[in-house]
């Protein structure tokens, strides 16, 4: 049976070698840091636990079929909780809408804040991004990238609403007459990493996929996918190498055919004999094609505060998204003129509002999330402009009124701030971005690398970065693609 290396452990990587490992092949998995997950990872200190990368999850049935391809159920490993309030949303006039999960809370909740016609446009918006979801579920999101799969009469009778050019907030404002919700539907946007402003339209596919299966939070954090992923590895007998970054490579041909790894572990392990690689990351370039790096359009990294806080905000939900007075304005500056907006939207993630011993008695772990602009020459992150940006932020969130007594500077115990240069360092991302290249136009879309290299007959990739894209669903579809793709090529 062939022998496998998957570099790097985050979702994609693992979500690979469980499925080689479970049709028998010999996999290793190196991984530059000391534990595996990637950008899915956790943080504990003085009794609080966060997740630091992903909060909310979509597609339960990904993660179901995905366990059950490698022969086991998912619910032995994890448990999925679906949210009654997907995400509470607040603007500064004191406008607060809830985004029920169940349909007709969701409705009522709509007509009360945005009135019963705007509460049509948007289960009509919903339908409207149902369409890309339906051609796109098998085409795009179960298979190889490939533009033939779209040419079904399905695909070329809508061909011209994926080319349209209409950008995400275009269809905003095709559908809805209130601001307020123009923004709430722009978000999703950020799911992938761009601006509202720029992204296609076919996006709608992820409030649809949002409202339609619901949102989702994992007992006992979002991190045990991980260690659930681990947990079938371990099953199926991978090795895992933890401390092991690739460096370089050498090839023959058109072959990798060994691979050079800096690491500060004991003892040699032979690299040179592996029949196929597998890269969970994007950042090399003697892997990807040298034009990937010359593209400026990179997804929006983020800046991250852990907080600590010594009270239970009743205002909160579990998640929280405190609105920006100009939406477009903020994207125009994370994205064209590169720097943290002054204006920012904040998103808050309190996870104990669903597990009690992620905090302590009485108190609220707050995880706070604000897009920010991959890192370019026009704005550094240095100890000054961390503390200054991380004080903007608190300024806003007092401006929201939210711990009923003063401002929250003082029910803070402590604060743990990651930049996008931690982001970058941390995880070799591009420019510290969170999905690799943006999803801001259909040019850079097709710009991603594709899951089997164009460079090396044994060499794949998979992850966030590359097809069908960022965020955990996606990233296990990734994981089973690029597995599928190995199988096939090997019979
Ligand atoms: C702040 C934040 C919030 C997010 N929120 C959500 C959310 O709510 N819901 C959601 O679904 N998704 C969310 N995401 C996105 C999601 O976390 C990612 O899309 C997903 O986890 C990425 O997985 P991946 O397979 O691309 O691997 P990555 O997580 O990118 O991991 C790649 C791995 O490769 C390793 N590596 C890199 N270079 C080397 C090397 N040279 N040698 C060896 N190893 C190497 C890295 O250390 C890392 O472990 C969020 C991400 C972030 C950062």
């Amino acid at each position: 049976m062939k022998k496998i290396a998957v570099c790097g452990a985050g979702i994609g990587g693992l979500a690979c070698a469980v499925i080689l490992s479970a049709k028998g092949y010999e996999v290793e998995i190196f991984e530059k840091n000391r534990t595996f997950g990637g950008k899915m990872s956790e943080y504990r200190r003085d009794g609080y636990r966060f997740d630091t990368g992903p909060s909310l999850i979509t597609m339960p049935d990904v993660f179901k079929d995905f366990f059950r391809e490698a022969g086991k159920k998912f619910e032995d490993y994890a448990e999925l909780t679906e949210l009654d309030v997907s995400c509470r949303y607040f603007w500064s006039d004191c406008t607060v809408f809830n985004s029920y999960g169940k349909k007709e809370r969701l409705s009522a909740e709509l007509t009360d804040v945005f009135g019963e016609s705007e509460k049509d446009s948007f289960f009509r918006y919903l339908e409207y991004g149902k369409l890309f979801y339906e051609l796109s579920k098998d085409n795009f999101l179960g298979s190889e990238f490939s533009i033939r799969n779209y040419l079904t009469m399905d695909g070329i009778k809508n061909l011209s609403k994926f080319i349209s050019g209409r950008s995400m907030n275009d269809l905003s404002n095709k559908f809805f007459r209130n601001g307020k919700l123009r923004q709430l539907m722009n978000r999703f946007a950020t799911y992938s990493g761009s601006t509202p402003y720029l992204n296609p339209q076919f996006f709608s596919i992820i409030p649809f996929v949002e409202y339609n299966f619901g949102s989702y939070y994992v007992k006992g954090g979002i991190y045990k996918i991980a260690e659930s992923l681990v947990s079938l590895c371990q099953e199926f007998n991978v090795k895992f190498h933890y401390g092991y970054e690739l460096e370089g490579i050498k090839s023959r041909e058109d072959r990798i055919v060994a691979l050079d790894f800096k690491t500060t572990a004991y003892g040699s392990i032979n690299t040179d004999n592996f029949d196929i690689i597998v890269s969970n990351f994007t950042n090399s370039r003697e892997l990807v094609y040298k034009d990937y790096f010359e593209n400026d359009d990179w997804s929006c990294s983020g800046f991250i505060m852990l907080l600590g806080v010594d009270f239970q905000s009743e205002d909160l939900s579990h998640h929280n998204v405190l609105f920006s007075e100009n939406y477009e304005n903020e994207f125009l500056d994370i994205f064209e003129r590169k720097i943290p907006a002054e204006d920012m939207t904040v998103y808050i993630s309190v996870s104990n509002k669903e597990e009690k011993i992620d905090a302590p008695p009485g108190c609220d772990n707050w995880f706070v999330l604000v897009n920010a602009p991959f890192l370019n020459d026009k704005f550094k992150w240095d100890e000054k402009t961390k503390k200054s940006y991380c004080s903007k932020i608190l300024d806003r969130i007092d401006s929201f009124n939210l711990t009923d007594r003063g401002s929250i500077r003082d029910r803070i115990k402590f604060c743990e701030i990651f930049t996008p240069e931690d982001i970058r360092q941390k995880y070799n991302s591009e420019f510290g971005s969170i999905y690799g290249l943006s999803s801001n136009t259909l040019y850079t879309l097709l710009k991603r690398p594709k899951n089997k290299s164009e460079r090396y007959s044994n060499l794949y990739f998979t992850g966030g970065n590359t097809h069908p894209g960022g965020g955990v669903p996606l990233c296990i579809l990734s994981g089973k693609i690029v597995s599928d793709m190995i199988i096939k090529s090997s019979i």
